[in-house]
């Protein structure tokens, strides 16, 4: 199979970093165009990218010339790390122009046509694709992943769609990396907490809903989800202590055996990057923790731990999972190896 040709819109920053890292050995997708801003724009990759990822540069992207984000010059397949305050604009004249925008930017992700994907949990909603040619007129088209913690908690809660979900609580601890580079500044925390994060509850307490919906999305599902969330001095994981109440109370032996027997489209088809199994249920008593448990699967599996009942409200769990990997590019590139699959890429 000739590989297909891919780029990176936002390639110099921590998301972008993880899309060359992981695009360099990738059996079907091959990455020959970097673009960034025009600070970044006619110099080498490697001048312009603050590398932050344990695995060195790959060789072929090191010395690679960063273009301009203008549509047309990159392959048409592109996938998108960029900054939200400009992603909007450039991901949606990239898709006018006719590339495949392959997403990791909230802007698109609650627009009514544009799939929130989630390859495990909701390969249908790639279906929203003709509509969104038709209602939006462009030739090409923009697939999205979901925030960094909300995948974490929408692929802990699709098996336990069967047992009527009607309530979630949860809680994260989120890694300092999901604030992009710099970030966070290290006095604000080191040795403490900050128990904000813009915009992030908002985020969880929408997108999981259009995820596990029905009709792409559009028929949100009729469950409530209520999100406190926090930065703690982590670098890579985000962990999320989580509450659920259901219509009707399920045993905890029937919620755990459909979190370990959960599968999907992704190992199905054998893609290349999807991890096997896709929630791996520990039962040690303090499992998952980010430094023992982040990289299982590639950084794609989501680890579930300390599954027990909730006086409150049903059952309460642990989850954890990668943020700039099952969080950000590595879903991306999972959504691009379904849509591959699935014959939408060329
Ligand atoms: P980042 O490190 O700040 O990188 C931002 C990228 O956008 C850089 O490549 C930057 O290029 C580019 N950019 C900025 N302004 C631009 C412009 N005017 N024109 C073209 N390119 C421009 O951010 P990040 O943490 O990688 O996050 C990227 C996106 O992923 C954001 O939308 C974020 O919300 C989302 N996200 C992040 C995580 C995470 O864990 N970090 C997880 C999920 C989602 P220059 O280097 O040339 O400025």
């Amino acid at each position: 199979m000739d590989a297909i040709e891919v780029g990176v819109l936002g390639a110099t920053g921590v998301v972008g970093q993880q899309f060359v890292s992981r695009l360099a050995e990738h059996p079907w997708f091959r990455c020959t165009w970097l673009a960034a801003s025009e600070r970044s724009e006619g110099k080498p990759y490697k001048s312009v990218a603050p590398w932050k990822l344990a695995t060195p540069i790959p060789h072929a992207s090191a010395s690679r010339i960063v273009d301009g984000c203008v549509p047309g010059r990159g392959p048409k397949v592109v996938f998108s790390g960029l900054d939200a305050s400009v992603a909007g604009e450039i991901e949606g004249a990239f898709a006018a122009a006719g590339h495949i925008v392959v997403s990791n930017a909230r802007n698109f992700r609650m627009d009514p046509v544009v799939p929130l994907l989630i390859p495990e949990v909701n390969p249908d909603h790639l279906r929203l694709l003709d509509e969104q040619r038709r209602s939006k007129g462009w030739s090409g088209a923009i697939v999205t992943n979901p925030n960094c913690s909300t995948i974490v908690l929408a692929m802990a809660l699709a098996p336990l769609r069967s047992f009527d979900i009607r309530s979630v609580v949860v809680s994260t601890m989120q890694a300092v990396s999901g604030a992009g580079y710099p970030g966070v500044p290290s006095l604000d925390i080191l040795g403490n907490v900050v128990p904000f994060i813009g915009g992030e509850e908002e985020k969880m307490q929408t997108e999981t809903l259009k995820i596990l919906g029905s009709d792409g999305g559009r028929s949100p599902y009729p469950a409530v989800v209520s999100a406190h969330t926090n930065r703690v001095p982590v670098i890579d994981g985000h962990t999320m202590t989580v509450s659920v109440a259901f219509q009707q109370q399920p045993s905890i032996d029937a919620v755990g055996e459909a979190l370990r027997n959960f599968s999907g489209r992704p190992q199905e088809l054998a893609l290349p990057t999807a991890p096997r199994p896709p929630l791996v249920v520990s039962d040690e008593p303090n499992r998952p923790q980010p430094r023992l448990d982040v990289d299982l699967g590639g950084g794609m599996a989501i680890t579930i731990g300390r599954l027990r009942e909730c006086p409150v409200m049903h059952v309460k769990f642990v989850a954890l999972g990668h943020n700039t990997v099952r969080g950000a590019a590595g879903a991306a590139i999972l959504n691009a190896e379904l849509m591959h699959a699935e014959g939408m890429l060329r």
